[in-house]
């Protein structure tokens, strides 16, 4: 069994950035800029953002964070993403989700320029992604992209399920896979909440993604031999073995499956980190104007 190492993967990139930028800025370039809009102070949501304006600094990225209040009106809202799509400082914008229940989500990611969506959320993206035309990846679709391709995984012909159809995972996972690309080629099962006899379905996974948000769901019984495993899940569970009374887990049964399996991501350590390399990358294409 090979561990897919997301983190040490995640340094990689970001150190290839680093230089990348660093060369830009000799050269007499401007620094890549990306604005997050932060509305609320949910705990995750605002980890979410600190690591990502922390990695922008790491890799020598301006960064602006805006906050909003959680009672922020829509309006008020989109007038800032319109404010930032029109300041030509700012490569890349994006929005923290979720959002409060009173703000549509949908109507906020398309006010965002798609020219400076580097989450890929935007409905244009999303087509430009299905049409395999250049444009923003999803970041934790991309990131798993990446992972696959520096671990030389042979994906074409291979059978890839993916469990989970979010927007941000699980669709775009199922898209990616079955796209005339490397990595991609793959013929696709994307399974659900309504799906039935799901594990006669992951029996046969050559390649198994697992984005449902449920901590070790994928047993040992739903593999088979050999199935490479990318384990999207995080859920946070009460432990007294650790520091903090919590620990992380994957939607994958772990030290179970990663016996039957060629390839596994561990969770902590492994899509995780590989999320904010992937947004850092479409900022510094934004930066760049290579897709637009
Ligand atoms: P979501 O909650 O939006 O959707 C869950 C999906 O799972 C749905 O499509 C649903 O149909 C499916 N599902 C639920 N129960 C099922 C069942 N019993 N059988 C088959 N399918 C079932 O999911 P999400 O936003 O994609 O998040 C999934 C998990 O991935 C969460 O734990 C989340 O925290 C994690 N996540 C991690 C990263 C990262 O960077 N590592 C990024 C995004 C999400």
């Amino acid at each position: 069994m090979i561990l897919l190492d997301g983190k040490k993967t995640a340094n990689d990139i970001k150190n290839e950035i680093a230089i990348k930028v660093a060369s830009l800025v000799a050269g007499g370039g401007k620094k890549p800029h990306l604005a997050a809009i932060l509305v609320g102070s949910d705990g995750a949501s605002e980890t979410y953002v600190n690591a990502k304006v922390k990695a922008c600094n790491k890799v020598g990225f301006d960064s602006t964070l805006v906050r909003f209040n959680a009672d922020v009106s829509e309006e008020e809202l989109l007038a800032e993403v319109k404010k930032i799509n029109n300041n030509s400082d700012i490569d890349g914008l994006i929005v923290q989700l979720p959002l409060p229940a009173h703000i549509d989500e949908m109507k906020v990611t398309e006010t965002i320029n798609p020219i400076k969506d580097v989450d890929g959320f935007h409905p244009a993206n999303i087509g430009r992604m299905a049409l395999n035309l250049p444009t923003y990846l999803p970041a934790t679709p991309a990131g798993i992209l990446e992972l696959l391709e520096r671990y030389k995984i042979e994906t074409s012909g291979k059978h890839c399920v993916v469990i989970g159809r979010s927007h941000i995972v699980g669709s775009p996972m199922s898209i990616l896979m079955a796209r005339n690309n490397n990595p991609g080629n793959c013929t696709v099962t994307l399974t659900h909440s309504r799906t039935q006899n799901l594990k006669e379905i992951t029996k046969t996974a050559d390649i198994l993604i697992v984005a449902l948000g449920k901590a070790e769901f994928v047993t040992t019984d739903m593999v088979k031999d050999g199935v490479c495993i990318i384990d999207v899940g995080i859920t946070r569970v009460k432990s007294d073995k650790t520091k903090s009374g919590w620990k992380l887990l994957g939607d994958v049964a772990f030290d179970e499956v990663s016996k039957k399996s060629s390839f596994i991501t561990p969770v902590p350590g492994g899509v995780g980190p590989m999320t904010i390399a992937m947004l850092l990358k479409n900022t510094l294409v934004a930066t760049a104007k290579l897709l637009y």
